[in-house]
C-alpha cells in the first residue's frame, strides 16, 4: 500500500499519467466521433477535396496517350453542322461516312460516345447504314446507357448475350445488390444492338458533391454484368499492340480486377478512381488532342485537306460532344466543366498505362494518425517553447501532405489527410491542456516550496514578511486592527545541550502544531528564525490578541513533547504581542514593539506574555 502511494506521489510517474489519459481520451473521442455515418461522410467529403487538390497540382506533369484523339462535336462544329444541316441530331448516314473515312485509315479503335436510341428524326436508311458501317469493323464500339427509370415509362429490353460480360467476383463487392444494380435500360436501336457485340456502357458515378471521381468498369442489369465501353476499347487496343485476348474478367478477394498482366484496384462500389490527366483538352494542350467534327465534315465532303494524311492511323478515336450547348459535361476534379467523352478516354489511358488511383486501406490511415499525432504529442510536452512546438505541428503536417502527394504521383496511391491533419490537431490541443495543468501542479509545489520552512513545515519568514505588508495594507484600507505575537522558546540553548540537537528539532515541530491548533485557520503561523516564532492574527485586535497568546502560552507548558528517545519532556515559551496600528504602522516597528515584549516577559522569569506596559 506504502510503495503503491509512493509510486502515485513520483511526479514524472503522474505526468505521463495526466498525458497519456488526456492523449487515449482525445484518440476515443475521435473514434467515437468518426462512427457516427453524418460525420465519416463529412470526413471523406473534405478527404475527396484533398483529392482534388492534389490532382490539380499533379496533372500538368502527367502525360496522355498520344494514340487517343477525341473526334469532338465542339461548340464551332455544333453551329457548323446546325447551320449546314438545318438539324440536330445529325443524319446517322454522316456517322456512318465517319466510320467509312477513318477506317481507310486503319485506326485502332474507333468509339461513340453517342446513343444511338430512336428518335423522330432518325430515318431508317441512315440507321440502317450506319448499323451495316458498324458491323462491318469489329473495331468499331459503340454505347449503351442504364437507369432506373419507371416500367410505366419504359419497358425494360432483354439484351443480347453477346454484349454480357462474364465476371467472376471472389471479393466483398456486392455488384448484384449494390449501387451498379439496375433496373431499366435506354437501349439503342435494334439494327445496332443486335448485329455487333462492341456495346458498352457509359454510366457514370458522382460524388456527394455532384464531381465524378471514379466510374464503374461494370454494371449489373437483370443480374448480368456489362462492361463499360471504355473498357472494352481498351481491350480492343492491348489486343492489337499487346495481343491480349481476354473474355472473362477476374476480381480477387483483394478487390483487384485483372486485365491481361495489369492489376487494376477497385474500390469497395466496385468502381475505379480514375487519375486525371488536366483540365479538359478542348482549350488546354496538356490534354488529349481534341479534332473538331467540322474538319472531318469538309474533308468528307468537300475535299478540303484539314486533317494531315493518315492521322488517324492506330489510335483510338473517340467520338462524343464537347460542347457546352450540349450538356454533356461533368464536374470532374481537376476542372468544374469536363465532356464526358473525355472522362471516358481518361478511362481508356488509365487502364492502358495501369495507373488507377489506389486508396489505401482504412486502416493505414488510421495507423499514420496515430503515428503522426503520438509524435506530435511527444514534440508539445518535451518542449519548453510553444513557438517551436507549433512550428513543428505545422511543419509535420506540411511536408506529411507533400508526402502524400508525392505518394500520388510516383505510386498512384491514395493517402488520407484529413484524418492526419484533425488527429495532430486535437492532440496538440490535447497535450497543451495537460501540459498546462501538469504546469499549474508544479507551480503549486513550487509555490509551496518558496513559502513553508522545511522543519516546521510553517511559513517562513520571506512569507511572514510579505503577509505583513499584505495585512497592513488590508488593515489600513478596511480600517480593522490585526496583531503579531512574536514567540521564543525558553531556555533552547540548554535544552539542545541536554538532549541533543535532534530532539531540540523535534521539540521545534511539536511546539509548531501546538501553535498551530491554537489558532484561527485564518491566522498565519510563521517560523521567524531559530527557536522563535511568529504568529499573525488576522482582523484581530490587542484585547483578544493577548487572550490568545496566554491560551498559546498555558497550552505549550502543559503539553508533554516527545523527545527522540521517546521520553515525554516539557518546555516553556515566551511571548510579546503588537497591534497595528497602536503599537507601529510599518512591519519593522510592529516586530520590535513585539520583541521589546518579549523580552520583558523574559525579564519577567519567562513562560508569560509579556507586557511593556506594566512598567
Ligand atoms: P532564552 O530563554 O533567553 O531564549 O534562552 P535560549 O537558550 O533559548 O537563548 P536563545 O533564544 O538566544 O537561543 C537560541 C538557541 O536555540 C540557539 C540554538 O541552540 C537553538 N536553536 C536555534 N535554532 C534551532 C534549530 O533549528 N534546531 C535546534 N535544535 N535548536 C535551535
Ligand atoms: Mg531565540
Ligand atoms: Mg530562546
Amino acid at each position: 500500500m506504502d510503495k503503491i502511494k509512493e509510486f502515485l506521489k513520483n511526479k514524472i510517474f503522474l505526468k505521463y499519467f495526466i498525458y497519456s489519459i488526456y492523449i487515449l481520451a482525445t484518440v476515443g473521442v475521435l473514434f467515437t466521433l468518426l462512427r457516427q455515418p453524418d460525420i465519416r461522410n463529412f470526413f471523406s467529403t473534405i478527404e475527396n477535396k484533398t483529392f482534388d487538390v492534389r490532382q490539380n497540382i499533379l496533372a500538368p506533369y502527367k502525360k496522355v496517350n498520344k494514340n487517343i484523339v477525341i473526334l469532338s462535336v465542339d461548340e464551332e462544329s455544333y453551329e457548323y453542322l446546325l447551320e449546314k444541316y438545318g438539324e440536330w441530331p445529325i443524319s446517322r448516314s454522316i456517322y456512318a461516312d465517319i466510320i467509312k473515312y477513318l477506317e481507310k485509315q486503319k485506326p485502332a479503335v474507333v468509339a461513340f460516345d453517342l446513343m444511338f436510341v430512336k428518335s423522330i428524326k432518325s430515318s431508317n436508311d441512315a440507321d440502317n447504314k450506319l448499323a451495316k458501317n458498324i458491323a462491318q469493323y469489329d473495331n468499331v464500339f459503340t454505347s449503351i446507357n442504364f437507369d432506373d427509370q419507371s416500367f410505366d415509362l419504359r419497358k425494360p429490353v432483354n439484351l443480347p448475350d453477346n454484349i454480357k460480360a462474364k465476371v467472376i467476383n471472389d471479393s466483398n463487392i456486392n455488384f448484384l445488390n449494390g449501387n451498379l444494380k439496375f433496373t431499366n435500360c435506354r437501349a439503342i436501336i435494334n439494327q445496332i444492338l443486335y448485329t455487333t457485340p462492341n456495346i458498352g456502357h457509359i454510366n457514370l458515378m458522382r460524388g456527394e458533391d455532384g464531381i465524378a471521381r471514379d466510374i464503374p468498369p461494370f454494371v449489373v442489369y437483370k443480374n448480368d454484368y456489362y462492361p463499360h465501353l471504355a473498357l472494352k476499347v481498351a481491350l480492343k487496343y492491348l489486343e492489337q499492340t499487346e495481343g491480349l485476348e481476354q473474355n472473362e474478367f477476374k476480381i480477387d478477394k483483394n478487390a483487384n480486377l485483372t486485365i491481361g498482366t495489369k492489376t487494376i484496384p477497385l474500390t469497395g462500389n466496385g468502381s475505379v478512381i480514375l487519375n486525371w490527366y488536366g483540365p479538359s483538352g478542348v482549350n488546354n494542350s496538356s490534354g488529349f488532342e481534341y479534332i473538331p467534327m467540322w474538319k472531318v465534315e469538309k474533308t468528307m465532303y468537300e475535299g478540303m485537306n484539314l486533317i494531315p494524311q493518315n492521322y488517324f492511323k492506330d489510335k483510338i478515336v473517340y467520338i462524343g460532344t464537347s460542347a457546352t450547348s450540349l450538356f454533356d459535361l461533368k464536374s470532374v476534379p481537376t476542372d468544374r466543366i469536363f465532356p464526358g467523352v473525355e472522362i471516358h478516354t481518361t478511362f481508356v489511358n488509365n487502364i492502358i498505362d495501369n495507373n488507377f488511383i489506389k486508396r489505401v486501406h482504412p486502416l493505414t490511415d488510421i495507423v499514420i494518425s496515430l503515428l503522426l499525432s503520438l509524435f506530435i504529442g511527444l514534440i508539445v510536452i518535451r518542449s519548453e517553447s510553444t513557438i517551436l512546438s507549433s512550428i513543428i505541428a505545422i511543419f509535420t503536417s506540411i511536408i506529411y501532405a507533400i508526402v502524400a502527394t508525392i505518394l500520388m504521383y510516383f505510386f498512384n496511391i491514395w493517402v488520407g489527410i484529413i484524418l492526419q491533419f484533425v488527429s495532430i490537431l486535437l492532440i496538440f490541443i490535447a497535450c497543451y491542456l495537460a501540459k498546462y495543468i501538469v504546469k499549474s501542479r508544479d507551480l503549486e509545489y513550487t509555490y509551496a516550496l518558496a513559502t513553508t520552512d522545511g522543519l516546521t513545515e510553517l511559513y517562513n519568514h520571506r512569507y511572514f514578511q510579505e503577509q505583513m505588508i499584505q495585512n497592513i495594507e488590508t488593515s489600513k484600507r478596511y480600517n480593522k486592527p490585526f496583531s503579531l505575537i512574536m514567540i521564543d522558546i525558553d531556555f533552547f540553548k540548554k535544552f539542545n545541550d541536554k538532549y541533543g540537537h535532534q530532539s531540540g528539532d523535534a521539540v521545534l515541530r511539536q511546539v509548531a502544531n501546538i501553535l498551530k491548533k491554537n489558532v484561527r485557520s485564518s491566522d498565519i503561523v510563521c517560523r521567524y528564525g531559530g527557536e522563535e516564532m511568529s504568529i499573525i492574527l488576522t482582523q484581530t485586535g490587542h484585547e483578544e490578541a493577548l487572550v490568545t497568546a496566554q491560551k498559546i502560552c498555558n497550552a505549550v507548558s502543559e503539553h508533554p513533547l516527545k523527545l527522540v528517545n521517546g521520553n515525554d519532556v516539557s518546555v516553556t515559551i515566551s511571548l510579546g504581542v503588537s497591534t497595528f496600528p497602536m503599537n507601529g504602522e510599518t512591519p519593522a516597528d510592529m516586530i520590535k514593539y513585539a520583541d521589546d515584549c518579549l523580552y520583558k516577559a523574559k525579564e519577567h522569569g519567562r513562560n508569560q506574555v509579556g507586557n511593556l506596559a506594566k512598567d
